[in-house]
């Protein structure tokens, strides 16, 4: 099988950019960051806080996610409901980068999406898939971008969705994320030593999705 480990921060484009290298390379676009936020999904409707650890935890067991392909776009389910429009939203966003330091919270998506990997070409996208799901992965991409221009496309993203939103707080909660997500002790968002580091800032999609379908070429 032939693995790409995409990583970033919030809003670098990692999955509008897998998106369609995958489906150029015929290859499952695996969204790690959505079974996260279904987890943080469930959590959120009991009412659970992110400081709850220990309940976190004790809830762990009830809780089942899995995903399908429909159409060659992936859903998530959560317990059976397909939640893969409900996890987009700014309270799942950030009660996911919470969640996502517990160590238990990770265990358990291991091995749904190491076994995807296992099974299937895919381009999986995340935090920690070039350094800690997917070692051995034969490409590993870092894609990042300024935190304006992540902000700045986001806002765009949002008001051509016709929702409400505000650039200067997109921006802070962009780098609250990010802060949590690098800083945390387990799996932090960091690039791997053997990655190649994609600045996309200056870049448009087609330009990016080249570069990767051109690294993936040679690399077959
Ligand atoms: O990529 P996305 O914005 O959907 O991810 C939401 C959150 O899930 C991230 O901010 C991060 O805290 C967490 N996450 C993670 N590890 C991954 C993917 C996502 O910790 N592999």
């Amino acid at each position: 099988m032939f693995n790409v480990a995409i990583d970033g921060p919030a809003g670098a484009g990692k999955s509008t950019i897998a998106k369609k290298v995958a489906k150029e390379l015929d290859f499952i676009y695996v969204d790690t960051g959505a079974m996260y936020r279904s987890m943080a999904l469930y959590f959120i409707r009991k009412q659970v806080k992110a400081a709850e650890v220990d309940k976190i935890i004790t809830l762990l067991p009830e809780i089942h996610v899995t995903i399908a392909y429909e159409n060659g776009e992936q859903h998530v389910y959560l317990n059976g409901e397909d939640v893969s429009t409900l996890i987009r939203n700014e309270e799942v966003s950030q009660m996911t980068s919470s969640i996502s330091t517990i160590p238990e919270v990770r265990e358990k998506l291991l091995s749904l999406q190491r076994n995807l990997a296992k099974e299937n070409n895919v381009l999986m996208d995340g935090r920690d898939i070039g350094t800690c799901v997917l070692p051995d992965a034969e490409l590993k991409i870092y894609l990042t971008a300024s935190v304006e221009v992540r902000a700045k496309r986001r806002y765009n993203e949002m008001i051509e969705k016709g929702m409400e939103c505000d650039l200067e707080e997109l921006e802070a909660s962009i780098k609250e994320r990010d802060y949590r997500d690098m800083n945390r002790e387990i799996a932090p968002l960091k690039q791997a030593e053997d990655a190649v580091l994609l600045d996309t800032s200056d870049m448009n999609i087609e330009e990016v999705v080249n570069a990767i379908i051109q690294m993936v070429k040679e690399r077959a």
